[in-house]
């Protein structure tokens, strides 16, 4: 064993546990852990993944200009404030990196995602948790978090693994009213899920402290090429450029991000079933006596009575070949978050925690 020691804050991190994929004798799962799209990558991306492999010999672009103009014209953001990244937990990676450091702080709150508290430690920052309420981003509890020592606020909107969101009047809200060394990231990641949200794209055009992330995991369908994105003014954008590597993004996955952006008829059809199957699971799930809070995300937070019950009933799906995800690490140890899958596979969510809440184990 090394007697070397790494830096502060290192052992305060969390390894991080991500979304079961398998259950020990089970084969056929289905797989609602990691808020992936259910319908898989767009047909473009997948063939432009197949050209790509001829150039496996040639380093990729270094300053992504093919993805950042395709982004630029398909969400109406101007390219040269787009940067991109190994998915948007590198874009979260690069501003505390950048911004935060020892004597920092990096405040966020309590159900938010893992990745800001990785990164706030792993820069050397203090991470601060603020109170959500009733499991909703409160901006109020988040100023008065702030002090002149912070850097950086992260909120998701939508939420994860809340899926809860607020108005951009109250996100702007929060932008005004924080300290002046300090800059908002609007985490995107489920913003495409939002009909007609733009993920707060315009508020970071009038507005010099704000940062937009998104991610092309999601709705994309591209998790598995770790590809992300951030927005934002300028000279914040150029900063962050100074910390990435020149050959973060691989060949393949830049021309898959490419085409799938511009696939906007994959990506409607998707949001549109995403829509109608939420709704629908959140119903039947509420049937069954499992209430979950409006969600506009691609998943569900679903309420058991406690702890013990939400880990059964996980137990039980399990069984069934069903996987879904605790969140005891996010505060809520009482809930199961469901990814919307298709719609076999949210009847057969429906149906078997029916049977669980009807005695079943
Ligand atoms: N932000 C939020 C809120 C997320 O839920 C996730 C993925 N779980 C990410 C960021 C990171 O996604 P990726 O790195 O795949 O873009």
């Amino acid at each position: 064993m090394t007697a070397i020691k790494p830096q502060p804050g290192i052992m305060d991190i969390a390894l991080y546990v991500g979304g079961k994929s398998h259950v020990d004798g089970v084969t056929n799962v289905v797989k609602l852990s990691s808020n992936e799209n259910p319908f898989g990558p767009s047909p473009a991306a997948q063939e432009a993944v197949k050209r790509s492999v001829h150039e496996l010999h040639r380093y990729p672009s270094t300053d992504h200009r093919a993805l950042r103009d395709a982004i630029g014209e398909v969400h109406g953001v101007d390219p040269e404030r787009v940067i991109c990244g190994v998915g948007s937990d590198e874009i979260i990676t690069f501003l505390c990196q950048a911004y935060a450091g020892p004597g920092t702080e990096v405040v966020y709150t309590e159900h938010g995602f893992a990745m800001y508290r990785i990164s706030a430690l792993a820069a050397g920052a203090t991470p601060v948790e603020v109170r959500e309420r009733e499991r909703v981003t409160d901006v109020d509890a988040i100023l008065a978090g702030c002090t002149d020592r912070t850097r950086l606020v992260f909120i998701a909107n939508p939420n994860n693994p809340t899926g809860t969101m607020i108005g951009l009047a109250e996100v702007e809200r929060l932008a005004e009213g924080l300290p002046e060394q300090c800059l908002l990231v609007l985490d995107g990641a489920y913003a495409e899920y939002v009909e007609g949200y733009d993920g707060g794209a315009k508020l970071v055009e009038h507005r010099d402290n704000v940062v937009m992330t998104r991610t092309f995991s999601k709705l994309y369908g591209l998790g598995g090429l770790r590809v992300g994105w951030g927005y934002g003014p300028k000279d914040v954008i150029d900063v962050l450029n100074r910390v990435r590597g020149p050959f973060n993004l691989s060949g393949t996955a830049l021309a898959a991000a490419e085409a799938a952006v511009r696939d906007t008829t994959f990506v409607e059809k998707c949001r549109s079933e995403n829509t109608r199957l939420r709704g629908w699971m959140a119903e039947a799930l509420a049937e069954h006596g499992v209430p979950s809070d409006t969600s506009t995300a691609n998943f569900v937070l679903a309420r058991f009575a406690d702890q013990e019950e939400a880990e059964a009933c996980d137990l039980y799906l399990q069984k069934q070949g069903l996987i879904v995800r605790r969140v005891a690490g996010y505060n809520l140890p009482h809930c199961l978050r469901i990814t919307v899958g298709d719609e076999p596979s949210c009847r057969q969510i429906a149906h078997y925690v029916g049977l669980f809440k009807a005695g079943a184990r």
